[in-house]
């Protein structure tokens, strides 16, 4: 891992007071417990059911089903806590902005541990767990610059009776509420916190684009990997779960985030 750790501290040395972009997907939070999407581990329970439940239109249908499966899913995202990959991340941003250079953390992730770890510059392009909305366009609480902190949200009767007359509802309108998440039938500009135009713009604009425990299989990681190749900017991913790859493109590092960048930052404050 050492040559690792030095090729990817002096590329990111080498950005100096430039844009320095990181994106973050599944992988950087497994060792924080959470399954992923897409991964290979025995929990990736979303795979299975995933394409079918986490859509607007089956909430449309079965709103009592996709509050209940949320919640359980939800409840054990929230009591997790953040990893050395995450805590590393936060390194990564203080160090960056301490030498006059600019910083941008996009995850793909809708757990909270980059915030709680102290991220600042932060999008969280596929939304929040901790967070609801109102299912109702326009309304101060729905989209599309609108929302809730879940815990502000009395989820007691409907956890103690789950049925369509419990559904938690919007104190404004009185419409569903809903997770404040990006479903499969939806678009990033639809709500304002997915940071839409922001992510274009750091797209546009970094020096060094590295990418932390994600597939390259959802159009966030295509959009960044795509403007770096055409704009020839050097591209890192840390995938243990990849092979190992020096592509003029994109350089591939197959080890776990929370060993990796830990040790990278070590380097970069020597
Ligand atoms: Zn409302």
């Amino acid at each position: 891992m050492v040559d690792e750790v030095r090729e990817l501290a002096a590329a990111l040395d080498a950005v100096d007071g430039g844009m320095l972009v990181v994106v973050t997907g599944a992988g950087v939070s497994v060792a924080s417990g959470v399954p992923t999407f897409r991964g290979t581990d025995p929990g990736a329970i979303w795979k299975r059911d995933l394409t079918e439940l986490a859509t607007r239109s089956f909430f449309e249908r079965d709103p009592v089903a996709s509050w209940t499966w949320y919640l359980a899913r939800f409840d054990g995202i929230l009591a997790g806590e953040p990893n050395a990959a995450h805590r590393a991340l936060v390194d990564l941003e203080v160090w960056q902005r301490d030498r006059g250079g600019d910083f941008l953390l996009v995850t793909q992730n809708i757990d909270p541990y980059h915030e709680r770890a102290g991220s600042r510059e932060l999008i969280k392009v596929h939304g929040s767990a901790d967070r609801v909305r109102c299912s109702t366009t326009g309304c101060t609480y729905g989209a599309p610059s609108g929302s809730l902190p879940r815990d502000e949200i009395d989820l007691s009767t409907f956890r103690r009776e789950p049925s369509r007359a419990n559904l938690p509802r919007c104190s404004e309108c009185a419409g569903w509420l809903r997770q404040h998440v990006l479903w499969f039938d939806e678009y990033y500009n639809e709500h304002r916190d997915y940071g839409w135009d922001r992510v274009q713009a750091a797209a546009a604009g970094a020096d060094l684009l590295l990418f932390v425990g994600t597939s390259f299989s959802v159009g966030v990681t295509e959009l960044f990997r795509q403007a770096a190749q055409l704009r020839r900017v050097p591209c890192f991913s840390i995938d243990p779960g990849a092979e190992a790859a020096r592509g003029p493109g994109l350089t591939t590092l197959a080890h776990p985030a929370e060993d990796l960048l830990p040790s990278v930052l070590e380097a970069l404050s020597r």
